[in-house]
């Protein structure tokens, strides 16, 4: 849609105005498969309150059916040329290596160079340093992040809360900070707003995370990797699980979560564990995997891997996070949690988790930068009770009570929790 056929055809609204009802067209036109100018052409009135009144109706039917106020989010539409992923170009082979120089040990960069030998290996004085030196930031740069791995001596960072989300019931979760980055591309990632780092973080001195575990540890604390990064993403170069596996074996009151969307299993196949170690994998029928996790592993193979652990001795957990609405989505994640009990027996199972698609408003603009051809987005996704865009309440219900209905038929004691969702869903959900 072109900007000036909305000036042309209401010469008297101011630019803001404009922009919303532009926005609106772009996102029906999108979700309808029509053009803009047909909407545009539709419009009969020249009450701005009223236009803007029935294109809402018209782009979150749903919305206006169930509740008597929706908060839609409408940013300024703008599509840049250049920013879009493009999966050709994306497969993970750094052009260079930069480690701090206050490291001590090689270990991390030899491994990196025996897999990546035409790599520059650069020393350099400090992370914070190069950003500081470096600052650019944009869609860009994120497309661009492969290229780069920083090989880093973490002082500080060694281990957080899960900060959850404003008003919503916490699963305790504690985050392990070991690297940041990820060499996948899921159409709805976090990282891509909240990262401003040109580049993929390994620390190499994990040893020093392991001596300041005895401050922050308390007593049956889950703990894992996979929240700034994938776990196993590139773990048969780092070898970061055989360490981890080693020192969580004195360790046994604690449960440490590798959570990925890889089949990256080598290492914790040949690992000896004390049986407190859960690998996990996100899951998503294999239509969604397709159009919004790039380079992960197949649901197939996920689910091979989850055997492949459960046979090694080890619990494992599944995520149905994000669960993305869709038109079949009923029957599609039904197939999925069959086939994930057509392998892996509900005692084997550590924890499952189920979280609806929600997003801060600003990742929304990225999305469709990065992702101009999603479908995601095209669903009816609107300001939440934390200001983060979400379906609508009552859908996510439906959702959640189908796949509690559905793990239900498998078996009725599993641990299922809800991620980033508020008090009152798990109240009518009775999970509390
Ligand atoms: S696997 Fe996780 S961290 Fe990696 S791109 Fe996807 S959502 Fe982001």
């Amino acid at each position: 849609m072109q900007f000036h056929k909305i000036v042309s055809k209401f010469p008297d609204f101011g630019i803001n105005k404009k922009q919303e009802i532009l926005r609106l067209l772009y996102e029906i036109s999108k979700r309808e498969k029509i053009s803009s100018e047909r909407i545009l052409n539709s419009l009969d009135y020249n009450n701005f309150k009223t236009i803007k009144k029935e294109l809402l109706k018209r782009r979150f039917p749903y919305s206006f059916a169930h509740n008597k106020e929706i908060k839609p989010y409408l940013p300024k539409f703008e599509l840049y040329p250049g920013r879009s992923f493009d999966v050709k170009k994306s497969k993970f082979n750094p052009k260079k290596i930069l480690i701090e120089k206050s490291l001590t040990s090689n270990y991390l960069k030899d491994r990196f160079k025996a897999f990546f030998p035409k790599a520059k290996f650069i020393e350099i004085a400090s992370l914070e340093n190069f950003i500081l030196e470096n600052k650019k930031s944009g869609e860009t740069n994120y497309n661009k992040r492969r290229d780069i791995v920083f090989i880093t001596n973490e002082k500080y960072d060694f281990f957080k809360k899960c900060p959850c989300t404003k008003d919503a019931i916490g699963c305790g979760y504690n985050i392990f900070n070991l690297g940041f980055g990820c060499i996948f591309d899921c159409t709805y990632c976090y990282l891509q707003e909240y990262s401003n780092i040109p580049g993929l973080i390994f620390p190499a001195n994990i040893e020093r995370f392991f001596e300041k575990f005895k401050y922050y540890k308390k007593s049956k604390m889950r703990i894992g990797t996979g929240e700034f990064s994938d776990s196993l993403m590139l773990d048969h170069i780092t070898e970061y699980s055989l360490s981890i596996i080693e020192f969580f074996d004195e360790h046994k009151d604690t449960l440490f979560e590798f959570k990925t969307k890889s089949s990256n299993i080598d290492n914790l196949l040949k690992a000896k564990h004390s049986g407190n170690i859960v690998t996990s994998w996100s899951l998503n029928p294999q239509k969604i995997i397709d159009k919004n996790e790039f380079l992960t592993a197949s649901l197939n193979e996920r689910l091979v891997s989850a055997r492949k652990c459960v046979d090694a001795g080890y619990k494992v957990g599944f995520h149905f996070d994000p669960v993305i609405y869709f038109k079949e989505w009923e029957r599609e994640y039904a197939d999925v949690i069959d086939l994930l009990f057509s392998k892996i027996k509900p005692l084997d199972i550590a924890w499952i988790s189920i979280g609806t698609f929600r997003f801060k408003p600003e990742l929304k603009p990225i999305i469709e930068n990065r992702f101009p051809n999603n479908n995601i987005l095209d669903e009816e996704l609107l300001l939440g009770y934390d200001n983060k865009l979400r379906y609508p309440y009552k859908l996510r219900y439906d959702i959640y009570k189908f796949l509690l209905n559905t793990f239900k038929k498998h078996y009725k004691n599993l641990p299922v929790y809800l991620c980033m969702e508020e008090i009152s869903m798990w109240q009518a959900l009775r999970l509390t």
